[in-house]
């Protein structure tokens, strides 16, 4: 587990985009999706060689505030999200707005901060120059609390800040995952529709094996990691929200389940899509098989409760899942029964095997032999009364199989022959799951 560092301070100080500034990321996928951004939310930050996760609390209170009569409760609320995100971190950045000036607010959270005896660090945001510091930052001295003034917006002191935050958790001294001699093996992310049999395939799949961290007991962090040995290896489900929360959770679940594609399919080696089988590929499936495809994710499709269906139906159903997919007819269909046990041992190997096939590196020597065999199969078609010319080819270094084609014009090489490429590649290289990127680039 990583230090966890929390952004704690009232609504609108600026928590978010310090956030967002701090991972380096864009997050505007967030803002179009109401209800979205009162998630705690979690991001990997990494500084040179000092990792650590930063949950930014921001906006968990955004109808309250709308409602000035219920100030009380929403202070309360504030107070509840803060003292549980201060709780669960390591270290807090105490985030107050120099705009605006110390307020009462800022007051007692400050207060709550202190007594949690938490290493924190103060940022006074909104500084948006450094001729505003001095008069910005002045009455924040009172709080007690070592500070640096920030324009989160702006960037000013932005680098400044990001050195100082470094050294703050290197100064925690909180021993790294200790090597213990065990194999790290998959990360895996879940989607999937609520009710379509998440947990439950989790659950049959650690079976009786060892659950190293389950979920971080007194907090509503409802998203969490779930890690297990299995066979001497060490697998990660990624950011299970609702293996234990699910009740709460299931409503934004739908909204929210394309940024947890996003977020997490990004994060782990492969990704499991797991669909009801008596509910079929739905709306929001669709979305989400159209983005994994989109983004070259690796990703196995389950089809879960297979026991709800009789015998000598599956195969048709396996049929119309199959067809669901043809853009992606790489992608594994494991037809599963969680409740029975039935396929659940088939999905770490076909995980594995993928995370392998994405590993494989191929030298440019079999590359261009295998290129020229494929041409002589089958010439490039002529485009507008050219053909195109194939010169060579080179696999990029990237996180899934990369073949960079170098051709005359790649804007006359037809999609069927892009797809004629990818399947030919697929063949003579044995990449039979992973997701392949086919680029080309034109010289002369
Ligand atoms: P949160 O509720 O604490 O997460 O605050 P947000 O990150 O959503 O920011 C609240 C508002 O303050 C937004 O309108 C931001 O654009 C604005 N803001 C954030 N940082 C700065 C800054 O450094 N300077 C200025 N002028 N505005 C900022
Ligand atoms: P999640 O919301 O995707 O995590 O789904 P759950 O794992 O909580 O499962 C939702 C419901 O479907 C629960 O009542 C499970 O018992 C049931 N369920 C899960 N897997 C199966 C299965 O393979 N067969 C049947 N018949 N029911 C299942």
């Amino acid at each position: 587990m990583l230090p966890i560092v929390a952004l704690v301070g009232r609504p609108n100080v600026g928590k978010s985009t310090l956030f967002n500034r701090l991972l380096r990321k864009a997050r505007a996928i967030t803002h179009d999706l109401p209800g979205v951004t009162r998630d705690r939310i979690y991001g990997e930050c990494r500084m040179g060689d000092v990792r650590f996760d930063l949950v930014d609390t921001g906006g968990m209170v955004l109808e309250s505030e709308a409602t000035p009569e219920l100030s009380k409760d929403f202070e309360d609320e504030i107070f509840e999200q803060a003292q549980e995100a201060i709780e669960e971190a390591n270290a807090i950045i105490f985030v107050v707005d120099g705009k605006e000036g110390l307020t009462p607010l800022d007051q007692q959270a400050a207060e709550y901060v202190r007594r949690s005896g938490k290493p924190v660090f103060m940022l006074v945001n909104k500084v948006d120059g450094s001729e505003f510091a001095p008069q910005m930052t002045g009455e924040f001295h009172e709080l007690g609390i070592e500070f640096m003034p920030v324009s989160a917006a702006h960037g000013y002191n932005l680098h400044e800040v990001r050195h100082r935050v470094k050294q703050f958790v290197i100064d925690l001294n909180i021993p790294e995952d200790e090597d213990d001699g065990i194999e790290k093996g998959l990360r895996l992310t879940m989607l999937g529709r609520p009710n379509a049999g998440k947990s439950s395939i989790i659950n049959a799949v650690i079976g009786k094996d060892r659950l190293i961290v389950s979920d971080v007991a007194g907090t509503t962090r409802d998203s969490i990691d779930v890690t297990f040995e299995k066979r001497d290896k060490r697998y990660t489900f990624v950011d299970t929200a609702g293996v234990r929360r699910r009740a709460n959770i299931q409503d934004h679940l739908e909204k929210i389940s394309v940024i947890r594609a996003l977020k997490n399919s990004r994060r782990s080696d492969v990704t499991i899509l797991t669909i009801d089988i008596t509910l079929g590929v739905g709306r929001q499936d669709k979305r989400l098989i159209e983005f994994l495809a989109k983004e070259k994710t690796p990703f196995i499709v389950v089809v879960n409760k297979a026991d709800l269906v009789p015998r000598n139906e599956t195969n048709r159903a396996l049929e119309a899942f199959r067809n669901e997919l043809r853009i992606i007819p790489h992608v594994p269909i494991v037809m599963t029964s969680a409740q029975k046990g039935v396929g659940i041992g088939k999905l770490l190997p076909i995980a594995e095997a993928m995370r392998k096939e994405c590993q494989i590196r191929i030298g440019t020597g079999i590359l261009n032999r295998s290129l020229q065999a494929v041409l002589e199969r089958q010439q490039p078609p002529v485009v507008k009364r050219r053909r195109p010319k194939f010169f060579y080819v080179t696999q990029a270094d990237e996180e899934i199989p990369t073949f960079v084609f170098f051709c005359n014009d790649h804007a006359i090489v037809k999609t069927s022959y892009v797809r004629y490429l990818e399947n030919q590649f697929r063949k003579m290289l044995g990449i039979k799951t992973a997701p392949v990127n086919i680029v080309f680039r034109s010289s002369h």
